[in-house]
């Protein structure tokens, strides 16, 4: 791949890691601690998906979808621990994007 698709790819990569990281924020879905972690990495997240594609992985918990595994795991430690103080009749409920 030549430079000028790369920097084309890291740009678009940018914008959707943006976007799926303000969305994270803005819904409080990652916790408050590794909120200033991610933010500082969108450009390293961005920057390695010019290798391979972006994937999206499915959160097992929400269904959410988040374009980098990065993002996932700090997510995870989230909805990770939603799970275990939910009370028996309780469900989490989110916006997630589904598919069809
Ligand atoms: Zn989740």
């Amino acid at each position: 791949m030549n430079n000028f698709w790369k920097r084309l790819q890291y740009k678009q990569n940018l914008s959707i890691i943006s976007k799926a990281v303000n969305d994270l924020t803005r819904k409080n879905l990652i916790p408050e601690y590794t909120k200033s972690y991610v933010i500082d990495n969108i450009p390293k997240m961005a920057y390695n998906r010019t290798i391979d594609k972006i994937r999206y992985l499915k959160c097992p918990n929400c269904n959410i979808q988040l374009p980098s595994r990065m993002l996932m795991h700090q997510h995870l430690k989230y909805c990770n621990n939603v799970e275990k103080n939910l009370k028996d009749n309780e469900t989490i409920v989110t916006d997630a994007k589904v598919d069809f």
